[in-house]
């Protein structure tokens, strides 16, 4: 179904009854040329382009829960391309620049608000090497402005700038950075995906691989086995026990990230702000609430929940920074599973096994990157051969040293 500012106007008058299912729930076949692991973000993503710019529509997206369910429905919605390192900088702003488009290119409302992200600044050591990731930045044709303590006082009056232990003396602004509506983007890429042919097979769980010779022949599923051409493991959190099935150990690690959200509040927060120094970033969603989060629980865990002491380290964390946020009552909290790479950037390359392709290692960073990631695996899907953008993100790197350890990503998930 087309979606316009008619049918809208149609339906409101009519009773909302003429609206159809935004994708189908098809059966699977017993054979498609490209078998995507994982309705994510990422796994929706890649299925919209490999079919609808490199014309591979025999696809199906195998999801063991449902749509929207995982990490792509869990995070707190930033995206940016803030990055320093040459390896990660010019994909990080290929996504952003998939962001610009997306709801053209979908035809969907993912409310993508560029309200731009504030990193704040505490030393004069932060200010130099904030200002040489703002350098980095604009050399990859990104935007990036650096703020004085006078500037960040104007925007954000509100800020604890006396801390004794850390008072603000600038910050660096994206202001192409901001915030997309999270599940929107899932429902978006499946409409889309759908559309052009795609396969979305949900409540399906991967159990294993068909493996023989050295190929992978197709997966094994709770609805029976599926063959494919190529199957693509996407499954962000969940890599490291997927992949184990075909007896791959990956240098990914799982940890839980918890993200909480307020009771609705005014019009108070302008744009994204991090405070890197303490652990804590906060937004404002449509609907009023804060939505802030911190650092991961610490521990090794594929349950979608967390404990404790990170609560009170998150919420310590916005108290020291903004302190009227203590008047703002909690309203949730939640957790998800982060597929944390060893040096904090991601992969996305073919496996050794003939047929099978892996993406993840995503860290706290991989909403942002959903249309890229989507983008370049489909183009190494299609391909079999690296997206110019994403040329880094080689398995091999670990064995040959070339790590790109992004500051901020960490290079352990227990240093992040
Ligand atoms: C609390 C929190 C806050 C975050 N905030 C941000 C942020 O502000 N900005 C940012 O850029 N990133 C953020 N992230 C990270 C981001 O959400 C993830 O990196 C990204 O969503 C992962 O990709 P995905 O959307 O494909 O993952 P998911 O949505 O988790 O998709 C993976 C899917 O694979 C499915 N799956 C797993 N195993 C199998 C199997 N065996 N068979 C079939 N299907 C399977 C799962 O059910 C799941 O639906 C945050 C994450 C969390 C948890």
């Amino acid at each position: 179904m087309g979606y316009s500012g008619f049918k809208v106007i149609k339906e409101a008058l009519f009773g909302h009854k003429g609206w159809t299912p935004a994708w189908r729930d098809p059966e699977p076949k017993t054979h498609y040329d490209v078998v995507i692991i994982g309705g994510g973000g990422h796994g929706l993503a890649t299925a919209h382009y490999l079919a609808k710019v490199y014309g591979v529509r025999n696809v199906a997206v195998i999801e063991k829960g449902w749509i929207g369910g995982g990490n792509v429905g869990r995070n707190t919605t930033i995206i940016r391309s803030n990055y320093l390192l040459d390896g990660n900088e010019p994909f990080y702003e290929f996504s952003l620049k998939l962001w610009e488009g997306l709801e053209q290119d979908l035809n969907y409302n993912a409310m993508v608000s560029q309200r731009g992200i504030m990193n704040l600044i505490h030393s004069d050591a932060q200010r130099d090497a904030f200002i040489r990731r703002g350098n980095a930045m604009i050399l990859n044709g990104a935007d990036a402005e650096y703020l004085d303590e006078a500037q960040i006082r104007a925007e954000y009056p509100f800020l604890n700038f006396d801390d004794a232990r850390f008072p603000i003396k600038g910050g660096l602004a994206q202001r192409r950075g901001g915030t997309v509506r999270h599940d929107a983007v899932a429902w978006g890429y499946a409409r889309s995906a759908d559309q052009h042919g795609v396969d979305i097979i949900q409540n399906c769980e991967v159990t294993g691989f068909r493996i023989e010779g050295g190929k992978c022949l197709g997966v094994e599923t709770s609805k029976g086995f599926i063959g494919a051409g190529k199957v693509a493991s996407c499954v962000a959190g969940s890599s490291g026990r997927l992949m184990a099935k075909a007896n791959m150990r990956l240098p990914i690690e799982s940890h839980v990230l918890q993200a909480f959200v307020s009771e609705g509040l005014k019009p108070v927060l302008p744009g994204v702000i991090t405070f890197g120094a303490g652990h804590f970033y906060v937004s404002q969603s449509n609907k009023g609430g804060l939505v802030f989060g911190g650092d991961l629980d610490g521990y090794n865990s594929y349950a979608q929940r967390g404990n404790l002491p990170v609560v009170e380290d998150v919420c310590e964390g916005g108290m020291a920074i903004m302190p009227m946020i203590g008047r703002a009552r909690l309203l949730r909290m939640w957790g998800g599973i982060m597929d944390m790479s060893m040096d904090g950037s991601p992969i996305i390359d073919r496996t050794h096994i003939d047929g099978l392709y892996f993406n993840g290692g995503w860290c706290y960073g991989g909403f942002k990157a959903t249309p890229a990631s989507g983008y370049v695996y489909a183009h190494l899907l299609a391909n079999d051969a690296p997206h110019p953008t994403a040329t880094a993100y080689r398995f091999n790197r670990f064995q040959t040293g070339d790590m790109i350890d992004e500051k901020g990503m960490g290079n352990q998930p227990n240093l992040h």
